[in-house]
């Protein structure tokens, strides 16, 4: 069996080690006779599974006591509305920083719901950069300061947190959480859908302050309500089961196997290093973004010819290589280069970059 080496921007690959554990304990869990995915969520058996995935995440995202950690459904998506329904309930004002497509987003749902305001913009240079903040712009009693941590089209990370003072720092960490340590009491509210770091599709994780729970609007569905989900463990209702049994596997193998969120960073930049030096010195490949924002996750490339892209896409697949094909907004290629993907397989696209450019 031949793995290909998977690029995509979400869902993405999973840790090799995670997936045979997952294999070998997909008929018989622990000697329980069944699947997690056949078991009753209210079974002592699964009890055990999401409270040491919830563990497992404190321990390793160092999350302190007075957070909760929810495991939801419904996608970051779901978490543009949930945030406001919850949050925008003092003064109804919040501020958002554009910096792509889900920060687009997350800013037009909230519009929904009270007075949202964009503080600063990137959209001048099709969000290749983060723009630089002025705190004199922003809403002193907003209820709360919005931001993409890690723009998954556009390739940029907020290397530095924005000011906000005592308004919650509100980000969306879907394609940069446990990619490197992030202190945690700098945020009111965390969340990401699992996809991309953490587990397959259908996992959403919120991770946040208490004081910020209880104040929803009197519309907010039960189901979008934190509150519901904080007193109830994440078992209000059914929840992503299996997803969930995925994501303690992955934590295991951040804590195990890597050796914590030190480690992972490490390797993260090592990966994004060669891919980096590489476009910098390569005379047919260019990076879109500019140097000082650029993401250790997601590596937006191009050649500046359409139909070399194309044809680079297409010869990287046929050798392994697949998922290249940047985002339709952006053009181009894009490598994304999250937690599970081995330094052998930057190495290697590397190198057949450098044997691609020969033949140009
Ligand atoms: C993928 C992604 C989303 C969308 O997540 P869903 O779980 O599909 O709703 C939102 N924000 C960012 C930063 C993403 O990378």
């Amino acid at each position: 069996m031949a793995r290909v080496y998977n690029f995509s921007a979400g869902p993405s690959m999973l840790p090799e080690s995670v997936l045979r554990r997952a294999a070998a304990e997909m008929l018989d869990y622990e000697g329980s006779g069944q699947s997690v995915m056949e078991m009753s969520h209210r079974s002592k058996t699964y009890d055990a599974i999401i409270k040491s995935c919830e563990a497992l995440l404190r321990e390793v995202m160092e999350i302190p006591d007075n957070y909760k950690v929810l495991f939801l459904q419904g996608g970051a998506s779901s978490q543009f509305a949930m945030v406001p329904m919850n949050l925008m309930t003092g003064s109804g004002k919040a501020d958002f920083v554009i910096t792509g497509q889900w920060a687009t987003k997350a800013y037009k749902e909230a519009a929904r719901y009270g007075e949202a305001k964009a503080v600063a913009s990137s959209k001048d240079e099709t969000f290749s950069y983060i723009p630089k903040l002025d705190p004199a712009t922003f809403t002193p009693d907003a209820d709360y300061f919005h931001i993409c941590m890690n723009n998954t089209i556009y390739g940029t990370l907020f290397h530095e947190l924005p000011q906000t003072g005592n308004v919650p720092l509100v980000a969306d960490v879907s394609s940069c959480i446990l990619s490197e340590p992030i202190d945690v009491s700098r945020f009111g509210v965390l969340y990401a859908g699992a996809q991309k770091n953490m587990a397959p599709a259908g996992l959403t994780v919120v991770i946040i302050r208490e004081d910020l729970i209880g104040k929803a609007m009197e519309i907010t569905p039960t189901m979008f309500n934190y509150q519901t989900h904080a007193d109830n463990d994440s078992m209000f209702n059914t929840p992503p089961c299996y997803s969930i049994y995925m994501c303690k596997l992955v934590l295991e193998w951040i804590k195990n196997e890597i050796g914590g969120l030190q480690n992972m960073k490490k390797i993260n930049e090592k990966k994004a290093a060669l891919l980096y030096d590489f476009l910098d010195r390569s005379k047919v490949f260019r990076g879109t973004v500019v140097k000082e924002d650029r993401s250790l996750m997601n590596v937006p490339f191009v050649t500046g010819d359409e139909e070399l892209d194309a044809r680079f896409v297409k010869e990287a697949a046929a050798a392994g290589f697949v998922n290249l094909k940047g985002h339709r907004s952006v053009g181009g290629m894009r490598a994304s280069i999250y937690n599970a993907m081995p330094i052998e397989g930057v190495e290697k696209l590397v190198a057949f970059m450098e044997e691609f450019e020969k033949t140009v």
